[in-house]
């Protein structure tokens, strides 16, 4: 079949197998081209692994230092005249490289939050790994199943405490707009911490660590944003926000049952996923940064910003901010990108959005998460959507 980009709201229900595929290439390309990261930990489980930063960790710890990975995403998969989702792409795109390179990938596909797969991940450890001794969390869900009492919980992307009126972006038509945001009930921002909260990620590792897969010294860490001031009263300090403070606590409980070092949060920049092009404000934000970081010589997408993680910062003696943190959110949060940042927002409308921003690279980012915009691919050919690369 002839696959088309079918965009519904913030999503694209389509995916492009070739397109997907390049896209994988790509960012191991990034990789091997630096070179090897020296590391110990050589068997990683990814929760999350199949997009966005997720990905670009396993293939970070692959491409980079010869790891071998379980990774646990939640997929559609394709049949005769459909596509699968993107991430099934990615997911088949990237174990046909990493086994191609000597690696062992093994992929677990269904619900991260599910006792079930909490136990098939734990058997494919067992059998493919033996132990992990790196474990990423970098899941992006807006609904959570409590596995104890049943109860689906779902996130609310809301302001805490006080309505908050921004500037946003209609990122189909290219309309600044004003948006008035009404706060979260508390009912909604404790659905919003038990969806994006830390209470899943202690369950992995008490999970890992009661069937005896943790492997002496291992190292967890789990991906959050604080951002800019100026996308503060809808992330940050909304609801959002709250349930990322939640990681915070979460990391502090795991080092005190399993030690100092076992496991940090890891404040990253801004980037176009799945997870944040959902988010008010944040897509307007998105296109006057890539804009900003362009001009400065300082773009970052998500291969970029985790190689810098494990080639840099996690590197002998890791420095950590006053909660524990790892930072990797340091050029978009230095002060001269913030203070450009700032002025333009300020100017900001419909008509100097084509001047101040970059909305067309962002477009293009959105479709690339889908595999479409991808340069080299035909999407003109004929394609089984059941067959990846
Ligand atoms: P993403 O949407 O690209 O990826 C989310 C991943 O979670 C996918 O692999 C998806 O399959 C998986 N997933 C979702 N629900 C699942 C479930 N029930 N079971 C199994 N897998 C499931 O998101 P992303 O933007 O890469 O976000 C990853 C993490 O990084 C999040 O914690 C996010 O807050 C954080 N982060 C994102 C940004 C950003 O700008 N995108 C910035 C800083 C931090």
């Amino acid at each position: 079949m002839i696959i088309e980009p079918k965009i519904r709201g913030f999503i694209c229900v389509t995916a492009h197998p070739t397109g997907c595929a390049a896209n994988v290439q790509h960012q191991i390309d990034h990789v091997v081209i630096k070179g090897a990261i020296p590391s110990d930990r050589k068997r990683v489980l990814v929760l999350g692994c199949s997009t966005g930063y997720g990905l670009a960790s396993r293939i970070v710890t692959t491409f980079g230092s010869d790891a071998d990975t379980v990774g646990v995403s939640f997929e559609r998969e394709p049949a005769e005249n459909r596509p699968a989702s993107a991430g099934w792409y990615n997911n088949r795109a990237f174990e046909n490289r990493a086994r191609a390179a000597g690696r062992k990938a093994v992929t677990i596909e269904g619900d991260a939050f599910s006792d079930a797969i909490k136990a098939e991940t734990i058997e494919a450890i067992k059998a493919n790994l033996g132990q992990v001794d790196l474990i990423v969390y970098s899941l992006a869900s807006p609904v959570r199943t409590d596995p104890k009492d049943g109860v689906t919980y779902r996130s609310a992307i809301k302001p805490y405490g006080q309505q908050v009126t921004s500037k946003t972006l209609n990122t189909a038509t290219g309309e600044v707009s004003e948006i008035t945001v009404e706060p979260a009930t508390e009912e909604e921002a404790q659905a919003t911490i038990k969806v994006m909260g830390g209470e899943d990620w202690e369950l992995w590792i008490k999970a890992l660590s009661d069937a005896g897969v943790l492997a002496d010294g291992f190292r967890t860490l789990n991906y959050t944003y604080l951002g800019s001031e100026l996308t503060w009263p809808i992330y940050h300090k909304g609801t959002l926000g709250k349930a990322k403070g939640d990681l915070d606590r979460a990391a502090k409980a795991i080092r005190a049952t399993h030690g100092e070092n076992s496991a940090n949060v890891v404040a990253l920049k801004a980037v176009v996923t799945q997870a944040s092009s959902a988010i008010p404000v944040v897509p307007l934000y998105g296109t006057l940064l890539i804009k900003v970081e362009d001009e400065m010589g300082l773009g970052e997408g998500p291969i970029h910003q985790i190689d810098r993680l494990f080639r840099e910062k996690l590197q002998g003696e890791v420095t950590l901010d006053d909660e524990s943190r790892i930072r990797v959110d340091d050029w978009e949060l230095s002060a001269p990108m913030q203070k450009e940042l700032e002025k333009r927002w300020a100017q900001l409308t419909t008509e100097t959005l084509p001047a101040l921003a970059d909305l067309p690279k962002y477009r293009e980012e959105f479709m690339r998460l889908f595999g479409f915009a991808v340069g080299g691919v035909d999407y003109s050919k004929d394609v089984d959507p059941r067959v990846v690369e």
